[in-house]
């Protein structure tokens, strides 16, 4: 089961719509990574924390 980040799903005052999706320590990394970055926030374990809990699993696509 693939994670869901999705930064719609993020306080941001941004409007960034950036999903990433992947194995749940990737997704974490990626996301942390993506914070510190675009958004300005510190990487720490905290946020690293707070992104992990609001990961949604993917929902698998039925053709
Ligand atoms: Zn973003």
């Amino acid at each position: 089961m693939r994670k869901i980040a999705d930064c719609r799903d993020y306080p941001s005052e941004m409007n960034c719509t950036l999903t990433i999706a992947g194995e749940e320590q990737e997704v974490v990394r990626a996301a942390a990574e993506h914070a510190a970055s675009v958004h300005g926030h510190a990487d720490s374990p905290e946020l690293r924390e707070e992104i992990r809990k609001l990961l949604k699993d993917e929902v698998p696509q039925h053709a």
